[in-house]
């Protein structure tokens, strides 16, 4: 991964094979997440994958604050709390839809 790649949004974070990192402004928790995984949850969803709006979004595990500090490394990501494996991904995409 280069230094100066723009990493815009969670697919070209997934094809520079970078994790994203959510770090919390106000408790400085960080959380890292599969790049791609994040991508296909963000689609159930109907997030958009945009880093920019993603942080808007997503609420801080620890002290509930938003406008966390998205990037990408490296690094392999910590726990996985996407569903495992095609069944539970449907099973997912049922529930949401209902
Ligand atoms: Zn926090």
């Amino acid at each position: 991964m280069s230094a100066n790649t723009r990493l815009k949004d969670l697919h070209d974070l997934a094809r520079n094979k970078a994790s994203l990192k959510i770090e919390c402004r106000t408790c400085q928790h960080v959380r890292l997440f599969h790049a791609e995984r994040f991508a296909r949850f963000c689609m159930l969803r109907s997030w958009n994958p945009n880093l920019a709006s993603l942080s808007t979004r997503l609420v801080c595990k620890q002290c509930g604050a938003r406008n966390a500090h998205l990037s990408a490394v490296p690094d392999k990501p910590g726990s996985d709390p996407f569903p495992q494996g095609e069944a539970a991904w449907k099973q997912l995409h049922r529930r949401l839809r209902d």
